[in-house]
Formats: C-alpha cells, sequence, structure tokens
C-alpha cells in the first residue's frame, strides 16, 4: 500500500492533523490521524479532497480569448454562440481529443479530479453519425485517459433549434439525434468508459428537447445515473418558455420532470423565489459556472436566497474560458458581494469561513452530481490535492483561514501535488505529462486557426 503523511488533511468532520493516508487500487484503503509518519510515508503539509468540476464542455478551451472582441452593440451570449459553431464546425475526433486534454490537464493543476462532461458534439462535419456513434465520446475518453482526470460522460440529446420543436439550424448539426440513435448512442459511449468512469445523460435544454423526447429518454440514465440540463441561464430562454408553455424552464421541469437528487440544473441564473423553493426541495444540484457566467453576461445567480432555502450547489468551469477550482468559487462569491453590497455572504454563523463553507459544499454537490462518492474517507476514490505550505499566498496560514487563503488570495502554483485515483498527476504545480499534452494542443490549434 502506498502511504501518504500530511501535516494537516481535509476530512469529512474539517481540518485534522497529522493525517495518514493509506492508498491502494485507487481507492483509500485507511485513515488515522494523529500518527507519526513512518519511514517510507511520503510527506506533504495539507491535503485537500479533489473537487468535481460538473459542468464542461471539453472543446471550448480551444477558442477561448477568440470572442472578446466587440463586434456589434448588442454582443452577448447568442453571439458568442455564433463564434463557438464556426470554432467547432470542423474538429475532427482527433482535435477534440487534443483540445480536450489540455483543457483536462489544467482542470488536474487547479485541484479539480474529476470533470463531468456536457458532450454534445457528435456528428461528422456534415451531420452524418460516425461509423461508431460514440467516436467522439471515445475522443473525450482518450482525452480523460490522457490527462489521467476522472470522467462523468453525460452523452447530450439535442434535436431542435428552439421551443416548441423548432427546426435546428445548420450550425446545430453535429448535435442533433433522433430517441432511438440517442439510445444507441448512449449505448456505444458506455462501451468506451473505463472502469472507473460514470455515465449519465444530458438533454440539452428545454430549447433542444421536446417533452415528450424528454419523457423518452430520462429512462437512458438508468435509475441512479446523473441527468444534466441546461436551464434558465438567459432571460431571452426565460421569456420563450413562458410564452411557450406559460412556465419559467426551471418551474416547468419541477412540474414536469420529477427533478431529484439526480438532477443537475446547469446555470439556473434566473429563478424566481417559488423556483428556489421547490428546486432546493427537490434535492437537485445547482450546476454554477460563475467565471463562465460573468464572461457570458448570463446574470447573477441568487445565491444567498439558495443557501437560506438550503438549496445544493457544485460547480463548473462550463466554456473553460479560465479554468480554476478556486476562481469558480471565488466568483461565486464575488457575484453576491457585488448583487448585495455586503461581505461574507456565502457562509453563516456556523460556519464563518467562507471559503470553508463553499468548498465543503462544492465538493459534495459535486460527488452527487457526478454519480461519485468523493472526500477523504476510505472507500471513496484516491483524489488528493495538496497545497504548497511556502506559496507566499499561505505565509502565516493557519487552519482557520487555509481555504480562505486559497480561494480568495491564491495564485498559480498554490496547488502543489495531484492523485486521481491513487495516481500522481500534478507534481510541484504542474502536470506530469503536461508538455506532451500542450504541444499537441499547440499544433492543433495552429492547423485550426491559421
Ligand atoms: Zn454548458
Amino acid at each position: 500500500m502506498e502511504m501518504l503523511w500530511f501535516d494537516m488533511a481535509w476530512l469529512p468532520g474539517g481540518w485534522a492533523r497529522q493525517v495518514r493516508i493509506g492508498m491502494t487500487g485507487g481507492r483509500i484503503a485507511q485513515i488515522e490521524t494523529g500518527a507519526t509518519p513512518q519511514s517510507g510515508d511520503e510527506r506533504h503539509a495539507i491535503a485537500l479532497p479533489g473537487l468535481g468540476n460538473v459542468h464542461s464542455h471539453g472543446f471550448q478551451r480551444g477558442m477561448a480569448g477568440l470572442s472578446e472582441r466587440r463586434g456589434r452593440p448588442d454582443d452577448d451570449f447568442w453571439s458568442w454562440r455564433e463564434v463557438m459553431y464556426r470554432f467547432l464546425d470542423r474538429l475532427t475526433p482527433e482535435d477534440i481529443a487534443a483540445i480536450s486534454a489540455q483543457a483536462y490537464a489544467e482542470m488536474l493543476e487547479s485541484g479539480y479530479t474529476r470533470v463531468g462532461e456536457f458532450h454534445y458534439l457528435h456528428n461528422d462535419p456534415n451531420g452524418r453519425r460516425y461509423a461508431d456513434p460514440a467516436e467522439t465520446a471515445g475522443a473525450i475518453v482518450a482525452a480523460a485517459g490522457a490527462a489521467g482526470i476522472g470522467l462523468t460522460l453525460l452523452p447530450v440529446f439535442y434535436a431542435h433549434g428552439d421551443f416548441g420543436g423548432a427546426p435546428p439550424s445548420p450550425g446545430q448539426r453535429r448535435f442533433l439525434s433522433d430517441i432511438d440513435g440517442f439510445a444507441r448512442l448512449v449505448e456505444a459511449s458506455r462501451a468506451h468508459l473505463p472502469a472507473d468512469a460514470a455515465l449519465g445523460i444530458a438533454p440539452h435544454s428545454l430549447r433542444a428537447v421536446t417533452p415528450e423526447e424528454l419523457a423518452a429518454i430520462l429512462p437512458l440514465a438508468g435509475g441512479t445515473g446523473p441527468i444534466h440540463i441546461h436551464a434558465a441561464e438567459q432571460r431571452r430562454e426565460v421569456d420563450a418558455c413562458l410564452a411557450w408553455s406559460g412556465a419559467r424552464p426551471v418551474q416547468w421541469l419541477l412540474d414536469q420532470a420529477q427533478v431529484d437528487a439526480r438532477w443537475c440544473l446547469v446555470h439556473a441564473t434566473h429563478l424566481d423565489a417559488r423556483e428556489i423553493a421547490g428546486l432546493a426541495a427537490s434535492g437537485a444540484a445547482a450546476g454554477l459556472c460563475p467565471v463562465t457566467e460573468a464572461n457570458l453576461g448570463d446574470g447573477i445567480f441568487p445565491g444567498t436566497a439558495w443557501r437560506a432555502a438550503g438549496g445544493r450547489f457544485a460547480t463548473g468551469t462550463d466554456s473553460n474560458i479560465a479554468i480554476d477550482a478556486a476562481a469558480e468559487l471565488r466568483a461565486l462569491e464575488y457575484s453576491q458581494r457585488l448583487a448585495h453590497r455586503r461581505r461574507a455572504l456565502m457562509a453563516d454563523e456556523a460556519s464563518p469561513s467562507v471559503g470553508e463553507t463553499l468548498f465543503a459544499a462544492a465538493l459534495a454537490g459535486g460527488a452527487q452530481a457526478l454519480g461519485v462518492e468523493a472526500g477523504l474517507t476510505r472507500g471513496a476514490p484516491a483524489d488528493i490535492v495538496t497545497l504548497d505550505a511556502a506559496h507566499p499566498a499561505l505565509a502565516g496560514a493557519d487552519a482557520a483561514t487555509m481555504l480562505d487563503r486559497w480561494i480568495f488570495a491564491g495564485r498559480p502554483g498554490i496547488v502543489d501535488t495531484v492523485w486521481r485515483g491513487g495516481r500522481r498527476r500534478v507534481a510541484g504545480g504542474r502536470h506530469v505529462d503536461g508538455e506532451a499534452i500542450a504541444l499537441r494542443y499547440r499544433a492543433t490549434l495552429e492547423k485550426l486557426l491559421t
């Protein structure tokens, strides 16, 4: 058994001192606290459990920074989406694998150890199925394998261009399935997955799926698999849903779809009080992507009301414009401060550290939404992240402020070593295969952009 020893580690009850962790078969086999290090133990200072990144479109990493120029006075999510459609038009499965591997390596370097890939780029550039319908899912699996990140694959069902079964646009031809084709796609995707991967499904949004299609595909989640859907990201989407059905999108889902803890509503930005109460009570997680939501001008999630209602949440890097686990949590808190003109909002008297409160919630919500266990606990995957105690951002830090330091004052390099499934994937802040992954990524982007 491989033994690690930490001066302090974040266990399910909070910080513990002098923690010895034994890893075998990719899982945590034993944990002792108050333990003296033994010869042969690898010693580190500060250990955290790896976080789950519940929402990623890996290929979008390759267009990061390409849509930050003002094109017209009403630039918004929808004009960004046009850029995204043009970027993905020519991507081959090899391109998708190369770009996603870079994104996944960066996720590991920032402290994420599992990714939920919301995978919708299924068809070839002409909109036809590949001979293997899960050809591009295979590319995602290959990318996750190259980077060594845990994978929860969420094949996306996408059939329409807008509410009410509107026909898709030409830019959406690589996403499209019918119900039978999607069932085959899910099965073919399963065949690509390694043993420690999880499989769910993702109806793209109420824009892309009719009620009949939603009802038909939900059984493909298999009873316990995660179900992810984009919901209420944009005001225009809320208005269009109201015009179509008389209900707001989240309310429509609560009324029609038996939303429960298997569900992750991605964004859920625009919620009214009734939706907040109903969605929180359902046990579903809100999949918040505050950095992308800020980048796209989506709006501000009602975080304080969500917390007050006991709502669960996790974070995701979505467009992968900037991949940083701490930055997502920081952006969530800062969005609340800007909206309410107060400080320390995503915490309370019982748990006053904002960093600890956000981290604990995102850890639990991430595991739930990705359909796996998480946390430094016996039997859980050995997904362990260390912080560099010698980093200037942690000078003089104690347990009470450690997570606040990382999340609010951290800088690149503060994450030091990352084990995923018991294998070291990041050392000294850099992915162990980072150079080879970046070389392939650079060659791919140069080919695509020149
Ligand atoms: Zn998304």
